[in-house]
């Protein structure tokens, strides 16, 4: 058995006096496709933020790839190779579909090898393909502002992509777009997981989607990680049924 790619340990977060994950502990393993649910407020989201460090944990560790990587910055732990997706609100409206990824690229490329300038045409190819990858290639000129909701979210994995993320987290990857174009972006992210031997850890509301689409289901209540298993497992499981997947708050 290869190392998990991400263990997180005992993860705790305070606001106030609510805690808002309590002991969080769990293990992703390389290339796994990890659904984290949850009724809303259950900490999903607030987990991401300790995972990729955008919020601190008051205790706990996060361990990625063999390193301790709690309290590391933000844009460091995307070079180590792990983003975070739909962050739309960081698009550049105002550029095109293929700036806004050249610029994801350069970023990257500047820190990584740093004494050779990407030349202009190898950037230019390996944009191209990004923009493929997500089939935007066809609107590469076009103003992102002007991009349809769905469009936008494959420009915003187009510019993960760019960073190179061996694990890429996304949170509700299903929400607010019409059911069709969920389940297409859903079949990229797995294609593209499987192509580039990604690892996913995605939160969804839509239980088809997590039911199709994910390995191991991990499911989160008041902060607390219930449970843990595949789909089936998770199905089976009365103690969910009763806190969750009953519950009619999805
Ligand atoms: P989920 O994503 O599962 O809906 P969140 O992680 O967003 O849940 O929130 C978990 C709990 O933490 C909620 O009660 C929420 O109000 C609270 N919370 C999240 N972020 C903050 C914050 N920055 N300040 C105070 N409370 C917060
Ligand atoms: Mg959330």
């Amino acid at each position: 058995m290869s190392e998990p790619i991400l263990k997180v340990e005992k993860l705790n977060r305070f606001f106030g006096a609510l805690h808002a994950t309590k002991d969080v502990s769990f293990e992703v393993k390389e290339g796994e496709i990890r659904a984290i649910i949850g009724p809303n407020g259950a900490g999903k989201s607030t987990l991401m933020d300790l995972i990729t460090n955008r919020t601190k944990p008051s205790s706990g560790k996060v361990i990625f790839r063999g390193m301790d990587i709690t309290g590391m910055e933000p844009n460091k732990i995307v070079h180590k190779g792990m983003t975070k997706c739909f962050q739309i609100s960081k698009l550049f409206g105002n550029l095109t579909v293929y700036e806004n990824v050249q610029i994801a690229r350069i970023e990257m490329n500047k820190k990584t090898f740093s004494l050779f300038p990407v030349r202009d045409t190898y950037l230019k190819q390996e944009v191209a393909q990004y923009l493929s990858f997500v089939g935007l290639e066809d609107k590469m000129n076009e103003v992102a502002a002007y991009l349809s909701y769905g469009d936008q979210r494959r420009l915003d994995i187009a510019i993960a992509l760019a960073m190179d993320p061996k694990l890429l987290i996304l949170d509700e990857p299903a929400a607010g777009v019409a059911r069709e174009e969920a389940y297409t972006l859903m079949q990229l992210i797995r294609n593209l997981a499987e192509k580039r031997n990604m690892t996913i850890i995605f939160i969804e509301h839509d239980m088809d989607i997590v039911f199709n689409y994910a390995d191991v289901i991990s499911v989160l209540r008041d902060g607390e990680l219930i449970a843990s298993g595949t789909p089936e497992e998770i199905k089976n499981n009365t103690y969910v049924q009763e806190a969750y997947l009953g519950g009619g708050d999805v």
